[in-house]
C-alpha cells in the first residue's frame, strides 16, 4: 500500500518543495525512515544511492530544525567524497527551498574563502567531508557543540577510505545528547561497531532490494579480447542511442586515453578522476549534468553516490575488481525507476572478477555479441562462469 508524503507528518513548506521536485510518493526508505526521524529516533539505514536515502534523512532534518538560528550549526551531514557532499547540499537546498535555513558545504581541495564566508553567516546545516571539517574545527571556524542531528552518510565508504579515526573524532566533538542517523550500503560488523557507541537504541531500516542491481537496469556482458576493447567501445557508442553515457575505467591512465579516443569522435566528453584538480572535477560533473558533455569517463571515485539524472547508459570498460562496485556503477543509470542499460566489456583475463560479481548477484549476467562488429576471435558467449545459484550473498571488500 503506498502512502503520500503528507501521511508521513511532513509540514507545508517541505511538501511544497517536494511538489516542485515532482516527487509523487515516498520511496520505501522514505516511508519507513521519515516518521521515525521526526520522532527523534536514531536509525541505521541500510541503503545505497538510488533508493532516495538523501531525502529520507534531509526532509525530516529540515523540518526538525524549523527556523534559522545564527548561533552554531545544528545539523551535520558527514560524507566520504566531495562529489557526494556537493550532491547532498544540492538536495538540502532543493528540499529546503521554502524553509529559510542556511546550508553550508565544506570540503577539501579548494580555498577557504567561500566556506568561511558561509560559516560566518550562520550555518544551520553543515554538509562536510571529514578532513576539511576537522581542519576548520581546529582553526575554530566551526563549532559542533550545538549539533542536534548528526548524519553519517555512506559509512561503509568512509571506512573503506580509511576515515574511521576522523569520523570517530567528529562524532565525539558533537554533543552526547543528539539524534544520529547512520546510512551505509552494507551493514557489516565494522558498521555495527560504530553504531554501538555512537547511536542510541537505533532502529534498523533495510532498504536494499534483493540483488541491488536495480531492476530497472538491463545489464549485459560483452565478451571480447582485451586488444579489441577500444574498437568495441566505439562501436557500442556508435550503435546505441544514448543521451548521456558514463564510461568506467580501472585506472586514471585508461580514463585519460579513452577520453582522447572518444574526443576524436563526434561526442563531447569529460573526465573525472583523482588526479584532476577540484575545479576540473567540478566542471566535468557540472558539464555532464547540464548536457554539455554527453560522455563522462571516470574511475571509481565517480562510481558511488553520484546522482546524475537521465544517464541512459553505463559502460564498464573493465570488469570492476570489486564486485560491489559493479552494483554501484550500474546503479548510476536507471535511477528512481527510469530505464537504463549497462554494458560490461569482459576480456578472458577478467574471468575471476566477473565470477565474483555473478556470485554477489546470485545469477549470471546475460552475454551479448555486438551485431556487425568484426570480432577477431569468437567471443566466449556461453560460459556460465559461476555455477552461481541463488544463495546467500556475501559482500566483502578485499582491500
Ligand atoms: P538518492 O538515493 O538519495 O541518491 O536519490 C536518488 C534519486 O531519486 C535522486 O535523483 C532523487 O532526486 C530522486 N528521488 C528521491 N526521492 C524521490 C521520490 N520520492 N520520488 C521520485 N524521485 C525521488
Amino acid at each position: 500500500m503506498s502512502c503520500s508524503f503528507s501521511d508521513l507528518g511532513l509540514n507545508e513548506s517541505i511538501l511544497r518543495a517536494l511538489e516542485t521536485c515532482g516527487y509523487k510518493e515516498p520511496t520505501p526508505i522514505q516511508e519507513q525512515a521519515i516518521p521515525l526521524i521526526l520522532q527523534g529516533r536514531d536509525i541505521i539505514g541500510a541503503a545505497q544511492t538510488g533508493t532516495g536515502k538523501t531525502a529520507a534523512f534531509a526532509l525530516p532534518t529540515l523540518q526538525r530544525l524549523a527556523a534559522h538560528n545564527p548561533d552554531h550549526p545544528r545539523a551535520l551531514v558527514l560524507v566520504p567524497t566531495r562529489e557526494l557532499a556537493i550532491q547532498v547540499e544540492e538536495n538540502f537546498k532543493r528540499y529546503g527551498e521554502f524553509a529559510a535555513l542556511n546550508i553550508v558545504l565544506l570540503y577539501g581541495g579548494v580555498g577557504y574563502h567561500q566556506q568561511l564566508h558561509g560559516l560566518k553567516h550562520g550555518a544551520d546545516v553543515v554538509v562536510a567531508t571529514p578532513g576539511r571539517l576537522l581542519d576548520l574545527h581546529e582553526r575554530r571556524h566551526v563549532n559542533l557543540s550545538q549539533i542536534e542531528v548528526l548524519i553519517l552518510d555512506e559509512v561503509d565508504r568512509m571506512l573503506d577510505m580509511g576515515f574511521i579515526e576522523d569520523v570517530s573524532r567528529i562524532i565525539n566533538l558533537c554533543p552526547k545528547e543528539r539524534q544520529t542517523l547512520l546510512f551505509s550500503a552494507t551493514v557489516e560488523k565494522s558498521i555495527l561497531n560504530i553504531a554501538k557507541w555512537a547511536l542510541r537504541e537505533p532502529q534498523i531500516i533495510d532498504a536494499r532490494s534483493g540483488a541491488t542491481a536495480a531492476e530497472t537496469v538491463a545489464h549485459y556482458v560483452y565478451p571480447v579480447e582485451s586488444y579489441q576493447k577500444y574498437d568495441l567501445l566505439l562501436a557500442i557508442l556508435n550503435k546505441i542511442n544514448f543521451k548521456s553515457v558514463l564510461v568506467f575505467t580501472r585506472t586514471k591512465r585508461d580514463a585519460d586515453r579513452i577520453t582522447e579516443w572518444v574526443e576524436s569522435t563526434k561526442n563531447s566528453v569529460a573526465t573525472l578522476h583523482a588526479d584532476r584538480s577540484q575545479n576540473e572535477r567540478a566542471e566535468a560533473l557540472a558539464g555532464f549534468k547540464s548536457g554539455k558533455y554527453q560522455v563522462l569517463v571516470a574511475t571509481d571515485i565517480a562510481a558511488r553516490g553520484l546522482d546524475v539524472r537521465g544517464i541512459t547508459h553505463v559502460i564498464n570498460y573493465n570488469v570492476p575488481e570489486h564486485a560491489e562496485d559493479y552494483v554501484h556503477r550500474i546503479g548510476r543509470t536507471g535511477r528512481a525507476s527510469e530505464e537504463g542499460e549497462a554494458f560490461t566489456l569482459f576480456s578472458p583475463d577478467e574471468l575471476l572478477y566477473l565470477q565474483a560479481i555473478e556470485r554477489l548477484l546470485g545469477k549470471s549476467i546475460e552475454r551479448r555479441k555486438l551485431e556487425g562488429f568484426k570480432y577477431r576471435f569468437e567471443p566466449m558467449m556461453g560460459a556460465n562462469t559461476t555455477g552461481a545459484s541463488a544463495g546467500p550473498v556475501i559482500r566483502r571488500r578485499n582491500r
